[in-house]
This record gives C-alpha cells, sequence and structure tokens, in this order.
C-alpha cells in the first residue's frame, strides 16, 4: 500500500505512515484529512521530538510521462509513488492551431491581429513552452513533496547512455554482453545511434535485437562499430549471413547501413537539453542530487526482475538503488496536468468567434477543476458521484467521473473536496508478481 502522509498542527511533515494507522488516527479524531491527493492527513497536535527519516525521491522525466518515486534507502521500501502525465504536446498542438488561425484571418483579409514577431527577442535559457511545462510539473511536484514529508536526495535519470563508463565505444571495443551494466549502457548507445528502428527494414516500435553486422562466425568483432540493431524478423532472416550477402538486392540498404556503422555518435546524443535544465533547477531545492543514466535504470530494473513501467523505473534510477525493493500493493497515483484554463477571451470555431467568455472564473464558489463529491437525492441523476467539476455562470455543472460525463448537475449538489490545482488524478493498479 502506498503510505499516507502526515503533517502536524504547524504543518511541520512526519514520517508517512501505514493506511491502516491513518485510518485508525482519522477514526479516533486525531487527525483530518489535508490533502486528498496525494492523500495526507493532518494531526491535531504538533510534535516537537521528531525523528524524520529521511526519503529519497527518484525521478524518471519522460516526454510524455515522467515517473516519480520516494524511497526509503535504508529499508529498500518504495513508500509512495506516482506516474506525471505531461500536456507538452497538448500546448504545442494549441500553439499550432492558434498560429493557424490567425495566419488564415491575414490571408483572407479579414480583420486581424498584426503579426508581433519582429520586435521581440528570445531571451538566454528560453524553452519552448511544451518543454518548459513539463520542467514546470516536475519543479511543482518536488516542492509539493517537499512539503508533505522529509526529502533527504534526489536521483534523476539525466542521460541516455553513460559515455563515461563506455569510454568511447567505437574505439575502445567494449564488448556487447547481455546482462552487464555496459550491455545495457551499449544497447542504449545503439538505440540512440540506429534511431530506434530495425536497420534492414526501418521498421520502429517493434522489439529490437543487437545484431552483428559481419557475423562473429566470419571474424566479426563485439565492438560498438560492428554492432547494430533489427527486429527479430531480419536477425532471423539474416542467420550468420554476411551483411553484403544478405542486403544483395537492395544496395542502397546495405551503403546506408555501413555508411552509418562508421558513424561514431556524439556525446552530446546522449543528452537531453531540458533534462540539464531541470537538473539545475532541482540542484536549486538545495538537496544532494544523484545522476543516473538510462542504461543503469533498465540494467538495475532487469537485475532486479521488474515489469516496465513509470514509476518502477524511476525507483530504479541511480546508483544508490537498494538490492532488494519492497513495493508491496504500492497503488501508484497517476497524475495528469490540465492546466488552469484558458486565457482566450472569445470561443473560435473555424476562425470565426462564435461566444464571449467572462474574465470571471468562479460561478457559485466553484472554479472549473474543482473536485467535488456530488449528492443528488432525486431525479433521473440520483446518486453520489466524484469528480472534477465544469463551472458555468448559470449554475448548470458538468462533472467529469473516473466512469464518464454527467450534464446539467446543478451547483446546490456539490461539496468541494479539494480546489483545482492544474492537476486531475487517478488511482493506479499496483503491481502484483506471479512467480
Ligand atoms: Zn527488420
Amino acid at each position: 500500500m502506498s503510505r499516507v502522509f502526515v503533517v502536524d498542527a504547524n504543518k511541520q511533515p512526519l514520517n508517512p505512515v501505514h493506511a491502516g494507522r491513518a485510518r485508525k488516527l482519522l477514526t479516533v479524531g486525531q487527525a483530518a484529512v489535508y490533502r486528498r491527493y496525494p492523500f495526507t492527513i493532518i494531526l491535531r497536535q504538533t510534535v516537537s521530538h521528531l525523528m524524520l527519516v529521511p526519503l529519497r525521491l527518484k525521478i524518471d522525466p519522460g516526454a510524455r510521462m515522467t515517473g516519480l518515486a520516494l524511497l526509503d534507502d535504508a529499508m529498500g521500501e518504495v513508500v509512495w509513488a506516482a506516474e506525471l502525465e505531461h500536456r507538452g504536446f497538448a500546448i504545442k498542438r494549441s500553439l499550432d492551431q492558434r498560429r493557424a488561425v490567425r495566419r488564415s484571418r491575414r490571408s483572407r483579409h479579414t480583420r486581424y491581429r498584426a503579426p508581433r514577431w519582429a520586435n521581440r527577442r528570445r531571451k538566454a535559457g528560453w524553452l519552448p513552452p511544451s518543454l518548459a511545462s513539463r520542467i514546470a510539473n516536475v519543479r511543482t511536484w518536488v516542492a509539493r513533496l517537499a512539503r508533505l514529508c522529509s526529502l533527504g536526495a534526489i536521483s534523476l535519470e539525466l542521460v541516455k547512455f553513460n559515455t563515461q563508463a563506455m569510454q568511447q565505444p567505437e574505439i575502445a571495443g567494449v564488448a556487447y554482453q547481455q546482462g552487464e551494466l555496459m550491455g545495457y549502457e551499449l544497447r542504449e548507445y545503439l538505440l540512440e545511434k540506429w534511431q530506434r528502428r530495425c536497420a534492414y527494414c526501418q521498421q520502429s516500435q517493434v522489439p529490437l535485437q543487437v545484431e552483428h553486422i559481419v557475423p562473429r562466425a566470419k571474424g566479426g568483432t563485439d565492438r560498438a562499430s560492428n554492432l547494430t540493431l533489427a527486429c527479430e524478423a531480419c536477425n532471423n532472416a539474416k542467420g550468420k549471413q554476411d551483411v553484403r550477402d544478405f542486403l544483395n538486392s537492395k544496395p542502397e540498404v546495405l551503403s546506408g547501413v555501413l555508411a552509418q556503422a562508421k558513424v561514431p555518435l556524439r556525446d552530446a546524443a546522449a543528452v537531453n537539453s531540458s533534462r540539464w535544465v531541470l537538473f539545475a533547477q532541482l540542484k536549486a531545492f538545495g538537496l544532494p542530487v544523484e545522476t543516473g543514466s538510462g542504461g543503469l535504470t533498465k540494467y538495475n530494473r532487469s537485475k532486479r526482475s521488474l515489469p516496465k513501467s513509470h514509476w518502477l523505473d524511476a525507483a530504479c534510477v541511480g546508483q544508490s538503488t537498494p538490492e532488494q525493493l519492497a513495493f508491496k500493493e504500492v497503488c501508484p497515483l497517476l497524475i495528469k496536468a490540465n492546466g488552469h484554463g484558458k486565457r482566450q477571451m472569445c470561443g473560435v470555431k473555424n476562425g470565426f468567434p462564435i461566444r464571449y467568455r467572462k474574465r470571471q472564473k468562479v460561478h457559485h464558489g466553484y472554479q472549473t477543476g474543482d473536485l467535488v463529491r456530488v449528492v443528488v437525492p432525486a431525479g433521473k441523476k440520483a446518486g453520489t458521484y466524484l469528480g472534477r467539476v465544469l463551472a458555468r455562470a448559470i449554475g448548470s455543472f458538468d462533472l467529469i467521473t473516473q466512469a464518464g460525463r454527467i450534464e446539467g448537475i446543478s451547483h446546490r449538489h456539490c461539496q468541494p473536496i479539494q480546489r483545482n490545482d492544474g492537476y486531475s488524478y487517478a488511482k493506479g493498479v499496483p503491481l502484483v508478481i506471479t512467480s
């Protein structure tokens, strides 16, 4: 079970407790619910002699999803985990859409907003809004967790593969061995070098196997310059043939493979500029930040025979990962970034204004995105629901629940549970390992 965060009456973070203990404290009235997501209770009294166990927050940042895991290093226990879904792609899509609408109005000689890019300059360290939002999401959650528990350290997956560990893979001749850390780093290196596709049929999104371009049986080496990635079908079809025989009928594919094999990958390919920005921002929290590579994360995860998921990847980031990871019944919290609404004052359809919006966001005490409990006493929609509300000035709200959308709920039936904080939440399923 994921643990429950506890703060004392002064909102000082305490050690997270087991759900059963939290339930008991709530029933006897020694605590109250402080926050629904992530579930936090607040004690009625202050605690003076604190014996805080520092926790390690581990982060596996991704383009769509970031895995978060809180670990008690000494016990090797995952205390809490989450998967944070970013809205980077949604931001990009809506900015593209806005640009297209403005451009089309200009070319149609309709009234329009003049372009303003000629007198604008990008500041140093500017990041595209989609990337900036991902970094801000992670920073928000690190700050939130720091208020709810005692953080002692942070681990971050910083690079895709560790060139230091491989010492110039093309020259030094790092051998490919499945199971060794070096093998995992090399695999990540090859994935980057061959753009995550089969070198022979260009298929992506399929399991790829490490393949010798000149087979070992014909004197080929284990060096990175003799390795590529192939899908299972191509790997089997090639078998022990030399690449020149295998690709006899496709000379252009052959020359492409041979040329690509010779190109050593620069160190720059291992790093992702936005992860460095995130690293710098995490350092500002004043906690020690450990970094790891993607190869190391995969190695740690396979060594502990854990399946792939974002939160387990996060738990496996870095050298500090405990030998035994205890995560019995940890339910990852699924967090989705929703933003804080639009600034658009004019509803647009096909480039034409169809409605105006009010500057006011709060209607009848509720704002779109608030988490509410709804009790409808009678009628067609009678029942009790929990969900995010869509607030309207007329007082007839929509409710977005896990089961779907319910329209036309009166504001009188709502009770606030948690105010909009830019995110929506769902409960993940615990991992069950059957062996
Ligand atoms: Zn293939």
